[in-house]
């Protein structure tokens, strides 16, 4: 199985990462994930601007256009013969003695890169899953995908110690996102999200969903709301990159819309399939 380890692919076991590389020491470095869908790549454009936009607010600079990472990852996917699945990507600072400071300029950012076969989760999308309320203990700087993950990891883990899918965080009381996931309520027949500020992911598929709503006379608005209005609100929903747009029929005990994904939910999905469905084209 071949990876991708700067601009090249290479044999994944022909690979070696540093001990002193700063991802793996400090986790300084960010990432991204993109899905392939029947071989071919889902709003890549997207997934690379934002991975270099990650990497310029941390002041690491990717050694070579966005052109030249797409098609190497093109031709991974194709050396790999991945029809469903994603693609994982970081660049990280470089490896160099373990300092907090950065590293002087002949250091070079180290990019690795893998894909991975992963099915749409059906059974999930079909009868929705459940999320517990927790607490958004991370810093403010949520619009940068890092890789330092704790708080989401911690989180996570309380929502899979709970028998649930998600944990929609919340600070003070008003809701940010999913620990790995963009978080909607739907009131009304108005679909609310949080804006994207330093709070959250500006998620891709936030930004696809935010689209197929402005083009299908579904009222969206991003603007805040509270813990209250979620557990009050008609139906509920996250969204990610390999979880779509996905129902949330229980948060903390509370069920929605009678315990089955809701109807602008179930509408919001309809349209994402055709979304992948046109590019597959
Ligand atoms: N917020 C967080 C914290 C995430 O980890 C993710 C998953 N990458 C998202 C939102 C959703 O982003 P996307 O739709 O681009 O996958």
């Amino acid at each position: 199985v071949k990876i991708i380890y700067n601009d090249q692919i290479m044999d994944k076991n022909k690979v070696q990462i540093d001990i002193e590389d700063r991802g793996y020491q400090f986790g300084d470095g960010v990432y991204e994930v993109i899905r392939i869908y029947d071989g071919q790549l889902f709003t890549a454009e997207e997934h690379l601007t934002r991975f270099f936009s990650s990497a310029e607010k941390i002041k690491i600079v990717v050694p070579f256009p966005k052109e030249q990472l797409l098609r190497l990852i093109k031709q991974l996917i194709n050396e790999n013969k991945v029809n469903n699945g994603s693609i994982y990507m970081q660049i990280t600072r470089g490896a160099s003695p373990r300092n907090h400071v950065f590293p002087s300029a002949e250091t070079k950012p180290v990019l690795t890169a893998y894909t991975k076969v992963v099915e749409r989760p059906e059974s999930a999308l079909e009868n929705g899953v459940e999320a517990i309320v927790a607490d958004d203990i991370r810093w403010l700087r949520c619009d940068i995908k890092s890789l330092n993950l704790l708080p989401n990891l911690l989180a996570k883990q309380q929502a899979t110690e709970k028998g649930c899918y998600e944990s929609i965080l919340h600070r003070d009381g008003t809701v940010t996102e999913g620990s790995s996931s963009n978080a909607y309520i739907i009131k009304d027949g108005k679909v609310k999200t949080h804006p994207a500020t330093n709070l959250i992911l500006n998620g891709i598929t936030r930004q696809v969903i935010a689209r197929l709503c402005d083009e299908n006379q579904i009222p969206f608005y991003e603007e805040v709301f509270t813990v209250d209005e979620l557990l009050a609100a008609d139906e509920v929903f996250i969204s990610s990159t390999t979880s779509e747009v996905m129902p949330v029929i229980r948060v903390d005990g509370k069920l929605f819309s009678d315990g089955k994904p809701g109807q602008i939910t179930r509408k919001l999905q309809s349209l994402f399939l055709e979304e992948i469905k046109k590019m597959e084209k």
